[in-house]
């Protein structure tokens, strides 16, 4: 019989597909400033929805823990995202934190309302890059898409600055909707050749259960690709490291990188290496998971951090996720958890 396993051997920690755990994604709150129409529907998400009690919030603390114990996989990147996560008071504490783990390749994903303000303290706070969501440079598109008339001037300062602190590269997100922002994929590329970000173009997922997706309303990354490649002449690049989301490209006249995350038309699940945590500890193995695994709950129980370590083997040993791979109109339908709350 073999020996009961120790956290050492949990460093060749594999899936039952044979996937590696490398990535872990950390939503810091449920909330966002944001209403988009693809991700938080205000019919869904009005001023009735019970979002997470503040003490129901892992603490930065607990965080960190948490993360010490990730790492002991090999984890070697983090994401802190949310719902919004600049919303998350004193989220530079965190970033503080996180920072002082050596080697961590640490970087966050927001909606860059509040980016202005706060990426100085980001950076000082040992953030590295950064991700910033923009669907449109239309105002009028982009204010109807997030709902809330946020404008788009005020998304481009706090990418400035950003950049200006170093935050570097500013990666930007784009999702892609047919027939609601599709129009806006060429300015976007226009605007953004040249500078040194990265702009990438993500296809509508089926997230959740609120976001009235429809296949029609996907538009292939390949379409893109011809879209764009007409106008300016793109051309594959390699693959940063196996597993990589975004398939990467550049202008071929030397204007920078760009990149199209294909979730739904070219599924990546073979070599998905990614571990969400949500804002209240739950451990999800996919992003269109329908259940998690509770990790609060021992946590604040006093577990070790060998019983963590224990509870995380098996959930991601018993991981056998595919579902991009099986999408259907079906399987869109089924009630997984919402992207706000287990983190983009
Ligand atoms: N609030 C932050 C932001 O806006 O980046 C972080 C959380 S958000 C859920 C993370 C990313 O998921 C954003 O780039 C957002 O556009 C993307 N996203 C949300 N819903 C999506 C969907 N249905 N399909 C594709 N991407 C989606």
């Amino acid at each position: 019989m073999a020996p009961a396993a120790t956290v050492t051997d949990h460093t060749q920690l594999a899936d039952s597909r044979g996937r590696p755990l490398r990535d872990l994604r950390i939503s810091v709150t449920d909330r966002c400033n944001f209403r988009c129409t693809y991700c938080m529907p205000k019919e869904v998400y009005g001023r009735d929805f019970q979002f997470l009690e503040r003490s129901q919030l892992l603490t930065f603390d607990e965080i960190d823990r948490l993360v010490r114990v990730f790492r002991g996989f090999g984890i070697e990147k983090v994401r802190v995202t949310g719902g919004e996560p600049l919303v998350r008071r004193q989220l530079e504490k965190l970033i503080e934190l996180l920072a002082r783990q050596q080697g961590l390749d640490l970087t966050l994903t927001t909606n860059g309302s509040l980016l202005r303000q706060k990426a100085r303290e980001l950076k000082n706070a040992g953030l590295q890059r950064i991700t910033v969501s923009l669907d449109s440079l239309d105002d009028t598109v982009f204010r109807s898409m997030n709902d809330v008339d946020f404008p788009v001037a005020r998304v481009l300062e706090g990418i400035e600055e950003a950049e200006r602190v170093g935050l570097k590269p500013v990666k930007v997100n784009m999702v892609v909707e047919r027939g609601v922002n599709d129009d806006s994929v060429l300015d976007m590329c226009r605007f953004f050749r040249q500078t040194g970000h990265i702009l990438r173009f993500i296809e509508f997922m089926d997230v959740g259960s609120t976001n009235g997706w429809r296949m029609d309303r996907v538009v292939p990354s390949r379409e893109l690709v011809e879209r764009i490649g007409t106008v300016f002449p793109i051309e594959p690049l390699e693959a940063n490291y196996r597993g990589e989301v975004a398939e990467r490209w550049r202008y071929r006249d030397g204007g920078g990188e760009i990149g199209f995350i294909s979730s739904v038309t070219q599924a990546f699940c073979r070599d998905c290496t990614r571990a969400r945590l949500s804002a209240e500890g739950q451990l999800y193995t996919c992003l269109f998971a329908t259940g998690g695994t509770d990790l609060r709950a021992p946590l604040r129980a006093g577990a070790s951090d060998d019983e963590l370590a224990t509870i995380v083997a098996r959930t991601w040993r018993a991981r056998g996720d595919r579902y991009s791979e099986i999408r259907t109109a079906e399987t869109a339908k089924l009630q997984k958890v919402e992207m706000s709350y287990i983190g983009g």
